[in-house]
């Protein structure tokens, strides 16, 4: 039997939540055949997959391994390593962030932002990149349930570590305002309180290196979306609307408060836009031209062209997924839905990072 043989199978173990290997998370200590795992904190609720982990990787080599918990010093060097050199409780997506940023926003309720945002980070992830996702729809938060997800986020003392969705090779990191919450309280918070507990999520959550964050934000114009344009400077917005004119009044305020903030507009998304008929029709039972509406006058507003980003139809399979924690775009990547919300993605991951006002390292 090799130690570098045993070092290698433990090197493929990844912690569920950082989502780094064991062995680089100075996790694993291998003496004398003994493999010890040091969880982060005890309780971690993590220990058990990772404990599962550990003994099916290193099953053919017939050493033991037992578990215990990181000291304190070690769980400081943990977390100074995890910061990558930062000061603790920086903001990873300031005006340098190479992460791209983007506020889904809508004029009101029930227009399936929620639901559009999940599935776009589900494809995202799907799609290779890594994925940040913030639930900051105080009235609604309905993420974590979209997503299957029941798990708390872990606290590894002042770090937050978020539960992770299963999707691709990252998965998709999540937090919401949700899981801070006993019960199910309807919840009264003020601006600045929500204010605090966004800047908390973007500085005390463990995100990672992460290609894209979305956040998903409450209905309307509140004090929220002016914090977020403050705290996440590079943020480009995304209107979500339904194809009702009427409504469509209501979706461009939405995307003209990103506008007085200074954030750019990356383009609308029409969602319920029609019901496929069994002779292949479709039935617009919302009416038409709502995303289009918003996109003209948007563009109007901004003196940019802003465009439709694609129109997801109304789909059975969506709205069972969203309730049962199975996002459509994984659980029936052929439905129309899947297949539009699949092809907006596409278009957000070509989306080049805005690069005005930012410093170019350049090397000479
Ligand atoms: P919001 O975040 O705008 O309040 P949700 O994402 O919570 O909206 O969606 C509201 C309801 O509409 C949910 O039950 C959701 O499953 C459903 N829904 C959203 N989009 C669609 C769609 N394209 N087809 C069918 N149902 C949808």
């Amino acid at each position: 039997m090799s130690a570098s043989a045993i070092e290698r199978a433990l090197g493929t173990v990844i912690d569920p939540e950082l989502r780094l290997p064991l062995t680089e998370l100075n996790m694993i200590d291998l003496t004398d055949g003994l493999v010890t795992v040091k969880l982060t904190v005890a309780g971690c609720p993590a220990a058990q997959k990772i404990e599962a982990d550990v003994r099916a990787a290193v099953a053919e080599f017939g050493v033991d391994v037992a578990m215990t918990v990181m000291s304190q010093a070690e769980r400081n060097e943990l977390k100074e390593k995890l910061r990558a050199g930062k000061p603790p409780r920086t903001n990873p997506f300031d005006k340098d962030t190479l992460t791209r940023v983007y506020l889904v926003g809508s004029g009101k309720g029930g227009v399936g932002k929620s639901s559009v945002t999940t599935n776009l980070a589900v494809a995202l992830a799907e799609a290779g990149h890594r994925v940040g996702l913030i639930d900051a729809d105080i009235f609604g938060f309905s993420i974590p349930g979209q997503l299957g997800i029941t798990e708390k986020p872990t606290r590894v003392d002042e770090l937050i570590l978020p539960p992770v969705a299963q999707a691709g090779k990252w998965g998709v990191k999540v937090i919401s305002i949700g899981m801070f919450l006993d019960d199910n309280k309807p919840v009264a918070w003020r601006g600045p309180m929500l204010h605090r507990a966004v800047e908390q999520f973007l500085c005390d959550v463990f995100w990672g290196d992460l290609d894209f964050l979305l956040v998903d934000l409450p209905p309307g114009t509140g004090d929220i979306a002016i914090s977020l344009g403050q705290l996440l400077p590079t943020a480009k917005s995304i209107v979500v609307t339904t194809p009702q004119v009427a409504a469509a009044e209501v979706a461009e305020r939405s995307g003209s408060v990103g506008l007085q903030t200074g954030q750019s507009v990356f383009g609308v998304i029409e969602n319920m836009s029609w019901l496929e008929q069994p002779d292949g029709s479709k039935f617009e039972i919302f009416g038409h031209g709502g995303g289009l509406a918003v996109a003209e006058r948007l563009s109007a507003l901004s003196g940019q062209a802003v465009p439709q980003l694609g129109q997801i139809p109304i789909s059975v399979a969506l709205r069972e997924g969203s309730d049962a924690g199975l996002p459509v775009v994984q659980n029936h990547p052929d439905d129309p839905a899947a297949k539009a919300i699949r092809e907006i993605a596409v278009k957000i991951s070509q989306d080049k990072i805005g690069l005005a006002g930012r410093l170019l390292r350049v090397s000479l």
